[in-house]
């Protein structure tokens, strides 16, 4: 066995996501997910997979609602699923849908911004190609009430 240090500890956990889940696999989960979304009254259906620094993967749909308010995107869904199982450290998502990009709604931007300031985000599309951008660059200045986020 090889000797534990801590810091070689927090090496691992990142060399270990890269071997878990490369970009393309969690685009497939995203579009795999898709089609269980919920979306009767627009018909745009969305897929999201978020990955956890530990390789644990949450996946989210589109829930809409008749009465429209309390529709809620894939991109939330897979967060709220994930914090609420108590996981706080998120690395990347994928979000799927039938266009040529999916690009996140200003609400997912600001969830991402407070609960994954580093996040990087894979806009994808059916066909499996996908931008990959950082939720620095889709927010900017993002709203936040604590010091140090
Ligand atoms: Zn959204």
């Amino acid at each position: 066995m090889v000797g534990y240090s801590p810091g070689a500890a927090v090496c691992l956990i990142g060399i270990r996501d890269s071997f878990l889940m490369t970009d393309e696999q969690l685009l497939q989960k995203a579009n795999e997910i898709r089609e269980r979304a919920y979306a009767p009254y627009s018909g745009f259906k969305v897929g999201a997979a978020l990955l956890c620094a530990d390789g644990t993967v949450f996946t989210g749909i589109n829930i809409e609602n008749a009465a429209f308010g309390p529709s809620i995107c894939a991109e939330r869904t897979a967060f709220f699923k994930a914090i609420s199982e108590g996981y706080r450290d998120f690395v990347k998502i994928a979000v799927t849908c039938d266009k040529e990009y999916c690009s996140p709604c200003g609400v997912c931007r600001q969830v991402m911004s407070e609960h994954a300031p580093d996040l990087e985000i894979l806009m994808g599309n059916l066909q499996g190609t996908f931008k990959s951008v950082s939720i620095r660059d889709l927010l900017p200045q993002g709203f936040t009430l604590l010091e140090n986020p």
